[in-house]
């Protein structure tokens, strides 16, 4: 069983994921052969070789873990937390203690085997933020869970094992550090300016313009004025909303559009980097809140972060996010 333990120093909870224990020996440095399409486990007709499904967008007259669908999530072979069981939170000594409960499912993008979502239609990726969406409002119902990280890992440097293109989410029993770091910043700024730090932003961008990608109806991306890596982007919903699971239908298809079109510049511009992307959202069971607003964080894998920025947390960003954002937006594509 996985353990979650918390820093008692920072307050920072970590994943011991005994499912994937390794001996000293088994942290090789050279990259794991990624599996070819002719072993993928994620391509249709191949769905013996990944656990029963969770939920599916299938094709009428198709059935349960079997050809025929357009979008499956099935649990992580290799889970970092468990589902079944009781969080039974203890203390060791001095130390707080629990049991690693939580989902972390696979979403698999597509039946074929594409390495990347840069060649999907609009409606092929609003689906796939449709299932971001029905799997977090699904486990929502867990009273268990604080929070969904939903998030892509594309590439080997990225953290990807497989390359057929997959999301994941991870259901935990905690708020993550960094999310409520963002919120009592939030919060903080909301006290004493009464406005939403993330809806000031968008107005200070959108007058400014130095540090903007791209725009549409509904969402604007942006390089963060203090970004922490090369290229870092957060695309930002117009309409403020703490909730990515709350967002409208017309929201869905505008983040469809305006993601891939992000995606598409960074792949020329950067030539198809490894990369992040993670939704952030206000944690369950709490109001709606005025203080916080939903957003997407794109991270392409193009540095690493060494002595300096593990011991600091600052980090050092070769490049100006105006150069970075004025690259992107004239970058042509389609
Ligand atoms: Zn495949
Ligand atoms: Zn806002």
């Amino acid at each position: 069983m996985p353990e979650l333990r918390k820093d008692p120093v920072i307050g920072r909870w970590v994943i011991i994921s005994t499912e994937r224990a390794k001996r000293p020996s088994d942290f090789k440095l050279e990259p794991e052969p990624k599996a070819n399409a002719n072993e993928c486990p994620f391509c249709e007709g191949r769905e013996a070789m990944t656990p029963p499904e969770i939920m599916a967008y299938r094709n009428n007259g198709s059935h349960r873990d079997a050809p025929g669908w357009r979008l499956r999530v099935v649990p992580n072979k290799f889970p970092a937390l468990r589902i079944e069981g009781n969080l039974d939170r203890r203390g060791e000594g001095m130390f707080d203690i629990m049991n690693g409960i939580g989902a972390h499912e696979v979403i698999i993008e597509t039946p074929q085997h594409l390495n990347d979502l840069t060649s999907f239609s609009p409606v092929a990726m609003e689906e796939l933020i449709w299932m971001y969406h029905d799997r977090i409002v699904d486990l929502k119902k867990d009273p268990r869970f604080k929070y969904v990280m939903v998030f892509k890992n594309k590439g080997l440097a990225a953290g990807a094992s497989l390359e057929h293109t997959h999301s994941q989410l991870i259901a935990l029993p905690v708020v993550p550090k960094r999310v409520s770091e963002e919120m009592a910043g939030s919060r903080e700024y909301y006290s004493f300016k009464e406005r939403c730090v993330f809806c000031d932003i968008l107005r200070q961008e959108m007058r400014d313009g130095v540090r903007v990608v791209a725009e549409n109806s509904e969402f604007v991306a942006i390089e963060p004025f203090a970004p922490r890596a090369p290229f870092e982007t957060w695309v930002i919903p117009k309409a403020h909303n703490c909730r990515f699971e709350n967002a409208q239908k017309k929201e869905y298809e505008q983040l469809a559009r305006i993601l891939l079109l992000v995606m598409k510049k960074m792949a020329l511009v950067l030539n198809n980097p490894p990369y992040n992307y993670m939704i952030h959202t206000a944690p369950f069971h709490q109001e709606d809140l005025a203080y916080y607003h939903w957003h997407l964080e794109i991270m392409p894998k193009l540095t690493k972060f060494a002595g300096f920025e593990w011991g600091t947390g600052f980090y050092i960003n070769p490049t100006p996010p105006e150069q970075a954002a004025e690259s992107l937006r004239e970058a042509r594509v389609d």
